[in-house]
């Protein structure tokens, strides 16, 4: 098959074209090749595949697929990683990256500040297989410093925390992490990788759920690892070809296409986010805005060296707690009550009473999650007519 090459591309470009293959049909819009196996001409050629296959060759679906290698490339090419892997969710993609090279009597590193089901990774399930983590304060570069040790084998962290918001300075987390030897794997949801380019900052393996902007249109679950290439075919490739977590060729094909505007929504979602977030700060019933484009966010400093926006989630602080948050969710009438986030559609969460709910109060209180809290993804739509539904909610408060 013929391929795009993307070396010297800029990233709208790499978006559109990187890592397409055409067939012999010549197919201008990328095929969605749903099989699930690959026929060979002749027994030998069954066999030597089995040795070793080409990049242009494929077995079996769950190993890899000509749809799949596409969006793996384009990814790859945007990231400016030496390889990726795609799999079949975001949270098949962290439990692959962290399960595929630990072993029991390791020691990791991680943020306390994550998505839940990164938490039930990291605190439940590595411990019953004898992997030792310890838990930071993500944004206090002393606590990293304390908890690594020779031998730690990795630090994991989110980038952008969620729902508060809060950025971890990869650059340096790297460096400690570097200085005793761990890999440094970074899920890079919140920030997007429009927005931050963590490889480039010294992390080793990038995830991303692709449910999110990458889809961005709330269609199909997805995800990836991005690193090395010898992570990647020589670590990782092994452990989720023989665990099963690989993504659909059809959802792979919703994703490369979402990959051609990426660029151009994360930007016009973090264009109206900025001007949500000022129209916000100082409303009465509104006594905190956090988003990190905002010039009074804690890590304002670090957001301008790390990021090229403020991305396109907002949380507030709703006055009045869990009755007032209710109410403001209930009277939008364009913002739908959803959990996902990053798409098309503009969408409040309660992370209280939802995403956050299975901690316990003072968990929630420690991670700055308080019962008035809203978060906020912002979508496509007309930013003035966003700026005035939460405005009009706001006055139901
Ligand atoms: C959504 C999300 C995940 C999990 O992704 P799925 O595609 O839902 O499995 C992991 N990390 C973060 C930060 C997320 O937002």
């Amino acid at each position: 098959m013929a391929k795009d090459s993307a070396n010297d591309w800029n990233t709208r470009t790499k978006l559109v074209h990187a890592g397409s293959r055409r067939s012999q049909y010549g197919e201008m819009s990328e095929a969605i090749f749903l099989t699930q196996g690959f026929v060979y001409e002749s027994a030998a050629q069954a066999e030597a595949r089995f040795i070793e296959s080409g990049p242009d060759e494929f077995i079996y679906a769950r190993y890899g697929n000509p749809t799949v290698r596409m969006f793996e490339e384009r990814m790859a090419a945007l990231e400016g990683a030496e390889d990726a892997f795609a799999t079949a969710s975001g949270m098949a993609a962290v439990n692959g990256a962290l399960f595929s090279q630990l072993k029991a009597g390791d020691h990791i590193v991680s943020a306390k500040a994550l998505f839940g089901s990164c938490l039930y990774i990291t605190e439940t399930l590595l411990p019953r297989f004898g992997v030792e983590v310890d838990f930071v304060d993500g944004a206090d570069l002393d606590q990293w410093r304390a908890a690594v040790r020779p031998g730690t084998k990795l630090v994991f962290l989110e980038a952008m925390s969620n729902p508060t918001l809060e950025v971890i300075d990869i650059a340096a987390v790297a460096e400690i992490a570097h200085a005793v030897g761990a890999i440094v794997v970074v899920d890079n949801v919140f920030a997007t990788p429009i927005f931050q380019r963590s490889i480039a900052l010294g992390a080793d393996v990038v995830i991303y759920s692709a449910t999110k902007h990458i889809d961005g249109q709330g269609r199909c679950l997805g995800g990836i690892v991005l690193g090395t290439r010898e992570f990647i075919r020589g670590t990782f490739e092994a452990y989720l070809k023989h665990t099963g977590g690989a993504l659909s060729p059809f959802n792979a094909w919703i994703m490369l296409k979402g990959l051609e505007t990426l660029d151009l929504r994360c930007r016009a979602q973090a264009a109206s986010a900025q001007r949500i977030a000022e129209a916000l700060q100082g409303h009465p019933n509104v006594p905190r805005v956090i988003y990190p484009g905002l010039p009074d966010h804690p890590q304002a400093e670090l957001v301008r060296r790390q990021m090229e926006a403020g991305g396109t989630m907002i949380a507030i602080e709703v006055a009045g707690g869990k009755p007032a948050a209710f109410r403001f969710l209930d009277a939008l009438r364009i913002f739908r009550i959803t959990n996902n986030l990053g798409d098309a559609k503009s969408l409040v969460t309660h992370p209280a009473t939802t995403t956050h709910q299975r901690l316990s109060p003072e968990q929630r209180a420690a991670l700055g999650i308080s019962d008035g809290m809203v978060r906020i993804s912002v979508g496509l739509e007309d930013a003035g007519d966003l700026v005035a539904d939460l405005l009009a909610a706001l006055e139901a408060v």
